[in-house]
């Protein structure tokens, strides 16, 4: 679950290229990974201890930014400023040609855009890279003070360590959305005074391109992250409350998009513990267990999201989510074929029926059985019939739930 590059999309465009852009609407397609599991193996992986000698080994292109940099002077004053937390030691930046971003990309596997992609922060360099023909004039000090807050934050709270810390994809989305929603909210609160449109970002709710889930995951990194931040410095004590954050992770998505569930009365995710036996004596032949991952309320909303006919009733019917385990299992005579087994928690009864409510629309290849406030589908790219289903259903359904 490492996401070891912080990359920069045009979300921020929004922020630095002039007062009409005020909403994603005018925003193309996001660049952040999918939210999709991380998948380890694609993901580069930091070196553990950053030293000097391996930090030059890994940067391989672009051009070294002058250390007297005044622009990069006046970003760091600014970040200090706002946050009231000093860095520790110099950022070197270098500065990238669309080229070296093409070729750079390469090696970061799927998910990433290169058009898309302004700048980014490496933890294992401790470096950051502005691509500033990407970025336009306007938006390169805006890009500046963000990527340059990811080495403010990295400096203390160790970026790496952090990624490490989180063990589901859920866990990872909320704390890659504080990560990005501090970054934004440093920006708004030090870049208002010259352009004020800037606090839009936070408020953005929706994609322009609203079937696009990379665009989706943008906006919940950036602006629901923002959103999350802003209510802890309303009602945290400001900065010194978002960075004890850092400390005691959100440890769901639902707290991101639900902050009264972090600061307030602490809505805790279910723990799921499956019967596996259980389950195994129930599969079909053939299929082998690949992982099991919690995807949370913001990956269960994206889910129904891809269904055309549920698309409405995503963010309502997610929203009462209480826990979630999901199973994916694969075939090694069929590399193609998957088969997926959640098993979902919900606050009520009532909430679990609204969600089955969505299932529903979401047509015959989802099956789906409701036990009071839990919900145990099964989805499969290949026909398993309803009595394996049904049979499957009734073995997740003996889950242990804390
Ligand atoms: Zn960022």
């Amino acid at each position: 679950m490492i996401r070891a590059i912080l990359a920069t999309s045009l979300l921020l465009l929004a922020a630095c290229s002039g007062p009409k852009r005020t909403s994603v609407a005018e925003i193309e397609h996001g660049s952040q990974p999918t939210s999709a599991p991380v998948k380890k193996e694609e993901t580069p992986q930091p070196e553990k201890k950053p030293e000097p000698e391996k930090k030059s080994a890994a940067i391989k292109r672009g051009k070294l930014e002058d250390p007297a940099e005044p622009e990069q002077k006046r970003a760091l004053d600014i970040i200090e400023r706002v946050t009231g937390l000093k860095f520790k030691t110099p950022i070197p930046v270098y500065i990238y040609t669309p080229e070296d971003l093409s070729e750079e990309m390469k090696d970061w596997g799927d998910g990433y855009v290169p058009e898309n992609v302004m700048g980014f922060y490496r933890p294992d360099t401790k470096t950051f890279y502005l691509v500033p023909k990407v970025a336009g004039n306007n938006r390169s000090f805006g890009l500046r003070v963000h990527e340059a807050t990811h080495a403010l934050q990295d400096q203390h709270f160790d970026l790496v360590k952090l990624h490490e810390s989180v063990k589901t994809s859920d866990a990872d989305d909320a704390l890659t959305a504080l990560i990005e929603g501090h970054a934004v909210q440093v920006m708004i609160d030090g870049l208002s005074d010259l352009s004020p449109h800037v606090a839009k970002i936070a408020e953005v709710r929706e994609p322009s391109d609203k079937h696009n889930p990379n665009a989706w995951s943008t906006v919940f990194y950036y602006a629901m992250g923002a959103n999350f931040v802003q209510h802890l410095l309303k009602n945290a004590e400001g900065y010194p409350g978002v960075h004890m954050a850092f400390g005691r992770l959100p440890v769901s998505s639902e707290q991101i998009l639900h902050p009264e569930k972090y600061l307030g009365e602490l809505d805790l995710p279910h723990k799921i513990a499956p019967d596996f036996d259980a389950i195994k004596a129930e599969l079909p032949e053939g299929w082998k267990v690949k992982e099991v991952d919690t995807l949370g309320e913001w990956q269960t909303r994206l889910w129904i999201m891809s269904s055309e006919a549920a698309y409405g009733a995503a963010a309502d019917a997610a929203a009462g989510w209480g826990g979630d385990l999901e199973i994916t299992l694969v075939r090694d005579d069929k590399p193609q074929a998957w088969l997926k087994l959640r098993i979902t928690s919900w606050d009520s009864e009532s909430e679990a029926d609204e969600f089955c409510e969505a299932l529903a629309l979401m047509g015959t290849t989802v099956h789906y059985t409701q036990e009071g406030d839990k919900v145990l589908i099964v989805s499969s790219s290949e026909p398993l019939g309803t009595l394996p289903c049904n049979k499957l259903e009734r073995a997740m359904g003996k889950s242990k739930f804390e």
